[in-house]
């Protein structure tokens, strides 16, 4: 069964207010292995609102409605979904007098406009909101010759939830084939996404029932995977069993099956080689650090390093030789290769990283252009270094230059 999310606000269609019932109802009927085929969010306007029922009706099993059921004016989700099904709103006693009670109980004064709430779609379902006046409503029924269920329920966060998990997701649940959705992502680095894909989309292909999705995020390319079964251990099998393949296809391009951030991954293996790592860093400006010591436990293997900004103190902290400075300039193969090979003796750690780049926006001549980064990596048997040419912004060139460093960590030890 597919079900279609409807945020109903005009706020929600502004900059200032975000959509986050929606992302929760999906979370929950994910649980319960519903997948959510759309989302719209519509603002308070009766004909967009009935515009909007009527194509979910027609494309969903299950619509979910969120917002709009308040005292004023402009909530409007109740009436839009009793014209588009033709159904009357019916004031329903009941309801009435648990608003009248729920003000008198506080000692407010009730305004007339707050009867509205008690207003019930023929044939709906009370779900009662302990957390609020407006109740939720439960309408099932056939359309087209299909099963369909409408549900109603208040647009503030902690009533939605609180009214899903009490009175909803039971009630899907008793409606819907039980099925299992489950999830796994391969975090990659090294590699542009096509070229990821281009690899992958053979492999993939071959699982129809099994999603994919490729994802670029800074610095690491994702590839989100999920199935679906009636079993949750058959859902877990065909993505396990896809996620295999892939693993082996891409081999050492994959840094981590189950979530683990890059620099996590790097714990684990410095950990593991009960190796040691000192940083001398420059356009990072203390980024790489603060990546490495994110991970609880990194006193274990990182023993900490230096923010080498100036020649001057390249040459101090880090032992560049000053000749070295003065013949190739600061961003160049030689002074990162020098300043890993430098912070790694002045701390005596198994393994030295330094850090060389223009992170511009300013300071880039054609020469050494603006993301232009060399990455260096000292060890006992000798020192590696990698060239890259960045693209993007200050922030961005930055964080790559991280990634690319932590990545040669990772490589080094696995
Ligand atoms: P309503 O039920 O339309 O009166 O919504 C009342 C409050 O809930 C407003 O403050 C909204 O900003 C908030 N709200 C409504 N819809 C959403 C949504 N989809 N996500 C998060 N907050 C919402
Ligand atoms: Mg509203």
């Amino acid at each position: 069964m597919i079900a279609e999310i409807i945020a109903v606000g005009s706020e929600l269609l502004t900059p200032f207010r975000q959509d986050t019932n929606s992302l929760y109802l999906t979370e929950k009927l994910n649980s319960i292995g519903v997948e959510v085929g759309f989302k719209t969010i519509v603002g308070d306007a009766m004909k967009d609102l009935v515009r909007v029922a009527t194509t979910a009706l027609a494309r969903a099993d299950i619509l979910i409605f969120s917002g709009g059921l308040g005292p004023t004016e402009d909530d409007l989700t109740r009436e839009a979904v009793a014209e588009t099904l033709g159904l009357q709103l019916r004031r329903n006693p009941e309801l009435v007098a648990a608003i009248e009670r729920r003000f008198a109980e506080r000692g407010w004064k009730m305004s007339a406009n707050n009867i509205k709430q008690a207003d019930l779609i023929q044939g709906a379902t009370i779900l009662t909101n302990s957390n609020g006046t407006a109740p939720g409503q439960w309408i099932s029924g056939r359309s087209d010759g299909r099963e369909k269920i409408i549900v109603l329920l208040p647009g503030p966060p902690h009533e939605l939830k609180a009214l899903f998990e009490g009175a909803v997701l039971e009630r899907l649940q008793a409606k819907v084939p039980r099925r299992y959705i489950a999830t796994r992502m391969l975090r990659i680095t090294g590699m542009g996404e096509s070229a990821c894909d281009a690899r992958v989309a053979p492999i993939y292909k071959r699982y129809t029932d099994v999603s994919t999705t490729i994802l670029a995020a800074p610095g690491e390319i994702q590839l989100h995977l999920r199935a679906q079964a009636p079993s949750s251990d058959a859902a877990q099998l065909r993505v396990d069993d896809l996620v295999d393949k892939l693993e082996a296809e891409l081999d050492d391009a994959v840094y981590s099956d189950n979530g683990d951030s890059l620099e996590q991954i790097v714990s684990y293996y410095l950990q593991m080689r009960s190796a040691t790592l000192a940083v001398a860093e420059s356009c990072t400006g203390g980024l790489l650090a603060e990546r490495l010591t994110s991970v609880s436990g990194s006193s274990r293997y990182f023993m900490g390093g230096v923010v080498a900004y100036s020649n001057d103190l390249k040459v101090k902290l880090a032992e560049v030789p000053a000749d070295l400075l003065d013949h190739f300039g600061a961003v160049s193969e030689q002074v990162a290769k020098a300043l890993a090979e430098g912070i790694r003796k002045r701390c005596g750690t198994t393994l030295g990283l330094g850090i060389t780049g223009v992170a511009g926006p300013t300071g880039g001549t054609d020469e050494k252009p603006v993301g232009l980064v060399y990455h260096a990596l000292a060890s006992e048997s000798g020192t590696e270094v990698i060239q890259r040419n960045f693209p993007g912004d200050r922030q961005r060139i930055r964080f790559f230059a991280s990634q690319q460093a932590l990545d040669m960590v990772r490589r080094k030890l696995m």
